[in-house]
């Protein structure tokens, strides 16, 4: 250390041109505040297209360097491109590039990372991971690999979050495998029940079931999609919420205390994924109320990190936890917009060991944000359509923040997720943030594939989305606007 380095001491004295034997002293005499946390200098990013440059641009922003791990659909991607270090992994299936844990955790080491970002899907929920940076000593930027177990298993995770004061929807509080103690459950809580995989994750295996003579075909079918998904085929069942509004918390935490920055309204969707997403959605009070419930969810847990609270919210406002997203989310950045926080840093923050900077008191909403998933996708049946972009063009200006590692003459691959941007606006309240989304959608110009635009564009017109009527099941009743 510099030996006149200026020393924060205990009740905030500052010494001035201290030597080093006068920190020496203060250690011994023990008045000294706890060491500042030592900040990452190298962290690397276990993830691709538009999650990893959207880190990437916050740890530069924080003097952090970043590395990158890529396999050859992503050698020319942007991220890549950027990074100040990068490990190509020569792999034939193009998802093990980064689903290697060990090839990742081996990538860190030789990368001289003290740190690795996860993102999101990949290896960010995945606890082995987690242990095995654990016991490599390098820091995983999220909950521990505990705390991931507990909350990927949906039946676990409901049960802790009911413990501590949040309401979930009637249900198993055990795996179910057998149709008859399916129905039996089903006839006590009232059909339509969904059936649900404990390991599940992005819509898939969900079965609703209205009737009994259903059980038996949809507890099958759940069981062996979970099975070949996830690996582990315990299902549990839960009444279905009908008429309900996705409506998803953010939450801060470091291991003790928690923050939340409000709600995202999330119910446009398809097949259970999220196309559209907002915020505020809710009165101030309703808010504070639900926001103070999932602090007390995290903490309980010991949660550290970024999470998503996601809960479904009936017609009459009663609000059912569904489950918590132990990461990262792809519309965090709707948050960021409304509330002026970088929630990526304060995620670094926290995994570097800060104890939370900011107070519940410091957070305030304002305006309002919406955010369009660009796919490449057809508009209609929503199906992958890869290809090269022969022209990119996406809007700026007041209010429009555009998250994306697309540019013209990028190869959009097959073999991953679809999401090729993500298009945010934000206006002074949501009717002033609708027409500028439609200007922004206006405005943007893909071409080589096919995109979600086109939907987006005529839902922004569209009488129930303009009235703001939008349950999880607005896309089966707008058709029409899939034409
Ligand atoms: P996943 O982890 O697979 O995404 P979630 O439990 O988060 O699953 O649910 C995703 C979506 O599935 C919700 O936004 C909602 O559309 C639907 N869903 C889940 N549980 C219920 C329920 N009990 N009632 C009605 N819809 C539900």
């Amino acid at each position: 250390m510099d030996s006149k380095t200026p020393l924060l001491i205990k009740q905030s004295i500052l010494i001035i041109n201290v030597t080093d034997s006068d920190i020496m002293t203060a250690l011994l005499i023990g008045c000294l505040a706890p060491p500042p946390t030592m900040g990452f200098k190298k962290v690397l990013i276990a993830n691709r297209g538009e999650i990893a440059l959207r880190i990437m641009r916050t740890l530069r922003d924080m003097g952090i360097e970043a590395a990158i791990i890529y396999g050859k659909e992503d050698r020319l991607s942007l991220p890549v491109q950027l990074a100040d270090d990068a490990t190509f992994r020569d792999v034939i299936n193009p998802l093990d590039a980064y689903l290697d844990i060990e090839a990742v955790v081996q990538a860190a080491k030789d990368m001289g990372c003290d740190a690795v970002h996860p993102g999101y899907g990949f290896l960010a929920e995945n606890a082995g991971f987690v242990k095995r940076l654990e016991e490599e000593g390098i820091t995983f930027i999220g909950p521990s690999a505990d705390v991931i177990t507990l909350l990927g298993d949906k039946i676990e995770a409901r049960a802790a979050m009911e413990a501590a004061g949040l309401p979930t929807a009637k249900g198993s509080s055990e795996p179910i495998s057998e149709a008859s103690v399916a129905s039996a459950l089903a006839d006590e809580i009232g059909y339509p029940v969904i059936i649900k995989a404990a390991a599940g994750g992005g819509g898939i295996g969900m079965q609703i079931v209205e009737k009994e003579s259903e059980f038996e075909s949809a507890l099958k079918l759940c069981q062996s999609r979970a099975k070949s998904a996830f690996g582990d085929d315990r299902v549990f069942v839960e009444k279905y919420i009908q008429g309900a509004q996705h409506v998803e918390f953010q939450v801060l935490a470091d291991g003790t205390n928690a923050i939340h920055f409000g709600e995202r309204f999330c119910s446009i969707q398809r097949r259970h994924q999220k196309l559209v997403e907002e915020g505020p959605w809710l009165t101030p009070e309703k808010r504070h109320e639900i926001g103070s419930l999932v602090c007390k969810g995290a903490e309980s847990v010991g949660y550290k990190g970024l999470a998503t609270f996601e809960f479904l919210r009936d017609a009459n406002g009663d609000f059912y936890f569904l489950e918590v997203n132990p990461r990262v989310q792809v519309e965090h950045t709707v948050t960021e917009l409304i509330t002026g926080h970088n929630l990526v840093e304060l995620g670094v923050r926290v995994a570097q060991g800060e104890a939370l900077p900011l107070k519940q008191e410091d957070i305030t909403w304002r305006g309002h944000s919406i955010q369009c998933r660009l796919n490449a996708e057809d508009p209609a049946e929503f199906i992958p359509s890869p290809g090269r972009l022969w022209e990119c063009h996406f809007p700026s200006g007041f209010g429009v923040r555009v998250d994306t590692h697309a540019h013209p003459g990028y190869e959009m691959p097959g073999c991953f997720d679809s999401l090729l941007a993500k298009l945010l606006v934000w206006g002074r309240d949501r009717e002033d943030a609708i027409r500028r989304m439609r200007t922004a959608l206006d405005e943007t110009v893909i071409t080589g594939v096919e995109h979600l635009i086109p939907l987006h564009r005529r839902i922004m017109d569209e009488e129930d989305f303009m009235n703001g009527d939008i349950t999880i099941q607005y896309i089966d009743m707008h058709q029409e606007l899939l034409g």
